[in-house]
């Protein structure tokens, strides 16, 4: 092999097919896709958003991006099984890189991470982020809800993240309780999968706890939430501790007694079809990982993501 054929990410070419490289060396973009902030011949843009600063137990997700590329770089040498096709033949897929904010003027990030997605988003350009903690999911509902209306989101997660607060905090267990009160979800066609903590009040999204799911078949779980979300347009927001921490132990929260990743993929399978307007993967918090685990835990479920957006697509030839 000529040594100008890997690096992929950085080497001019198509943005589409699968990157034959190494699994373990080189520029570690998303799943080998090239690292480019030329948004015009893209149809995803993948970025990291590393904010770690919202948590409220251990940080460390400002690691996360880093580590689920550096383990997506181990499953971009073939098409994501069990899926008939390749997704990067159907779809211009980018590494966008990261969010840029300022960590010593918290006050300016909730903007500075709307204002990367908003930069996407008007570019017509699907948005698949990496967190970060689980906060970065409102700033990034921001900025969907103001292209696409009202959302319905769709949140795999131990934790319900809509803890009632009279006062606006910046925190990753509050932020869905402020994005239904300023109407960015409708909590109709919302629903929670895998919750295992204590919140008193649902806000009228539809939960199914972790007991639920696991005692259900993947199908029951994805044919409930094609049933809540119809047709409306869907936020998929995925916090890595849904999963259980035997999964998925480098999280900041991890809550014992969660979902098998088995299961959390299978029931992503059975999602294809809903109208997506933006996903996300969060939580990914590599200091508390082992083996690497979680990232690749993290780096499957986002490429799975990927494979729900190019089901439906024709190869581009
Ligand atoms: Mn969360
Ligand atoms: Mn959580």
């Amino acid at each position: 092999m000529p040594l100008d054929t890997i690096d992929n990410a950085i080497i001019p070419g198509s943005l589409y097919g699968i990157s034959e490289e190494p699994t373990y060396s080189g520029v570690l973009s998303f799943m080998r896709r090239k690292y480019t902030k030329d948004l015009r011949e893209a149809d995803v843009a993948v970025s990291g958003v590393p904010l770690d600063l919202m948590v409220t137990h251990r940080s460390g997700t400002r690691f996360g991006p880093a580590a689920i590329r550096k383990a997506s770089a181990h499953l971009a040498w073939a098409p994501p099984w069990p899926w008939p096709f390749d997704p990067f033949e159907r779809l211009a897929v980018i590494d966008y890189g990261d969010c840029l904010f300022d960590p010593g003027r918290p006050e300016t990030i909730t903007e500075a991470i709307a204002d990367h997605a908003r930069r996407i988003v008007a570019a017509d350009v699907f948005m698949l982020t990496l967190g970060g903690d689980h906060y970065v999911t409102y700033p990034l509902l921001k900025a969907h809800a103001e292209t696409f209306g009202t959302l319905s989101l769709v949140h795999f997660d131990a934790h319900s993240d809509t803890w009632e607060e009279e006062e606006k905090r910046v925190d990753h267990g509050t932020m869905f309780y402020h994005a239904l009160k300023e109407g960015l979800v409708d909590p109709a066609t919302s629903i929670q999968i895998g919750i295992r903590t204590t919140n008193d009040s649902t806000h009228g999204v539809k939960i199914s706890q972790a007991p639920e799911v696991m005692h259900s078949s993947a199908k029951e779980t994805a044919q409930a939430i094609k049933a809540t979300v119809g047709n409306t347009p869907v936020y998929l927001t995925f916090d890595i501790d849904c999963l259980d921490p035997a999964y998925a132990p480098g999280t900041g929260t991890p809550v014992p007694g969660g979902l098998t990743s088995l299961k959390a993929l299978e029931i992503l399978r059975n999602l294809a079809g809903l109208y997506y307007v933006g996903m996300d993967l969060v939580e990914v918090c590599p200091a508390y990982d082992v083996s690497d685990i979680t990232a690749l835990a993290g780096a499957t479920i986002a490429a799975e993501m990927l494979c729900l957006l190019a089901v439906h697509r024709e190869p581009v030839s």
